[in-house]
């Protein structure tokens, strides 16, 4: 039977931090130890020296645009997308056209993730379209296995219907995640509104869009006892409000966004649509708050809202231009980057490949911040990106799913080889996703994803995907 060697490496899992080789026969690790040689007839080693190997990545929030969107994404391209940054799984979002909010729609992107590189978990809507009015057939869409059910790209705005969702939760033994954002507060938002939006002659949305919607959910969860989710949080408001939460006990998790751990409002300067994203890009005292929370663990995991947009919509004026970033190749080596004390240095190439504007204006003093109490340890690191996730999406092994490790003999292969080392400079022209609207664009990047396994198979080798 084929085997796959990784050898040389250092094994990171939630059981800590040990020198191993790995050995990979069929879907599942077969052995772990030092100096390991394979056993069967044809055996494929892959250089695993001076690297991290560790249980792959899980992504809570991607956006893969099929069914509707295919011109900026497809389940393959993104999962491609996603084997490329070192994730095993993913959770795709259901504000797709039409919305993922009934059993048909749901069973076909299932379908379509069979046979992609990397496990597409889904999330299904809370309401019919999106629109906030009717519920789903949440038991229905429950039995196919699906954990997460949220509208995200709109918060549930009325109270009264999130009571109820959060009530028919707990029984079915799903978890409601909320893109919060109180829509009357937010209306015609394009950026935070703070200094910077007055300035630049922007609307911006409020910190407190977001937090007067997470304090309702708040509230809501003491009510019900149902668990929930908080998709990428944004402001010191919401941080304090999910550290109160949890220090009383409330069963909530919440998430954080890569570009929100790097880049203020400030970056919306130059007018660049690739720097706008919802929620927006926030002050400096935000981005401090939200390192510290994740540092402190107020904040579970960080999850990429990867949200693939085709070149033509992204190069409209910044008020009609859509909102969102690509972050799924890009992830892992900015939160290595920013959590073990490099410096980024970047000549600045917008996603279109323009260079030399002053988007970054002011953001210098966040860069070169150190991370709170100093660097991560690799096992610090892998935890917000891949077991803790894993066992919020329920697509870790305690929840019969085959993610987020420890990596042992009769484990899941799926596995993410990470060189810690290698510096490298995002180029938007190179990415494997379908869209290029990244704003990490010239910037040099201290670690890399070198192989990725996926149920065995090495889908990502040396960098580049293998189909
Ligand atoms: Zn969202």
């Amino acid at each position: 039977m084929h085997e796959l060697l990784l050898r040389g490496g250092t094994l990171v899992d939630g059981q800590g931090e040990r020198r191993a080789d790995v050995l990979v026969r069929g879907r599942e690790v077969v052995a772990v130890g030092e100096e390991l040689n394979g056993v069967g007839s044809s055996v494929r080693v892959l250089d695993a020296g001076g690297c991290i190997v560790a249980p792959g990545l899980v992504d809570l929030h991607t956006h893969l645009r099929e069914p509707g969107g295919e011109v900026a994404e497809t389940v393959e391209t993104g999962a491609r997308a996603a084997a490329t940054g070192g994730y095993t799984a993913v959770v795709a979002m259901p504000n797709t056209e039409p919305a993922l909010d009934n059993a048909s729609a749901v069973r076909d992107v299932l379908a379509l993730g069979r046979s992609a590189m990397a496990e597409i978990a889904v999330a299904a809507a809370i309401t019919v379209g999106r629109r906030g009015t009717t519920l789903v057939a949440m038991a229905e869409i429950a039995a196919l296995g699906v954990h997460i059910f949220t509208d995200d790209g709109r918060g549930v705005q009325d109270a009264r219907l999130m009571r109820r969702a959060l009530e028919y939760s707990s029984d079915l033994g799903i978890v409601l995640a909320q893109h919060c954002e109180d829509e009357a507060l937010a209306a015609g938002g394009h950026m935070h509104e703070g200094a910077w939006s007055s300035r630049l002659g922007i609307t911006g949305q409020p910190a407190v869009a977001e937090e007067a919607m997470l304090a309702r959910d708040l509230s809501l969860v003491r009510e019900t006892g149902a668990p929930m989710h908080f998709l990428h949080i944004s402001t010191a408001g919401s941080v304090e409000l999910i550290a109160r939460a949890k220090s009383a006990g409330l069963p909530v998790t919440a998430e954080v966004a890569p570009h929100h751990l790097l880049f203020t409002d400030a970056a919306v300067a130059g007018y660049d649509t690739a720097f706008k994203v919802n929620p927006p890009l926030r002050t400096e005292a935000d981005v401090r708050a939200l390192r510290h929370g994740l540092s402190d663990g107020v904040i579970d995991a960080v999850a990429t809202d990867h949200a693939p947009h085709q070149a033509e919509r992204k190069e409209e004026p910044f008020d009609l231009a859509p909102f969102g970033m690509t972050g799924l190749e890009t992830s892992l080596a900015l939160l290595h980057t920013i959590t073990s004390g490099h410096t980024i240095t970047s000549a600045h190439i917008g996603a279109s490949g323009d260079t030399g504007t002053s988007a970054h204006t002011g953001t210098d003093a966040t860069w070169h911040d150190g991370w709170p109490g100093g660097p991560c340890t690799p096992a610090e690191l892998f935890a917000v990106v891949s077991w803790r996730p894993a066992r919020i999406a329920k697509l870790d092994r305690a929840s019969g799913g085959r993610h987020g490790g420890p990596v042992e003999a009769g484990a899941p292969a799926n596995l993410v080889v990470f060189d810690p080392n290698e510096t490298w400079i995002v180029d938007p022209g190179r990415m494997v996703s379908r869209s290029r609207n990244t704003p990490f664009g010239g910037m040099k990047l201290t670690g890399r994803v070198r192989h990725t396994i996926h149920e065995g198979e090495a889908v990502v080798v040396d960098q580049t995907p293998q189909r």
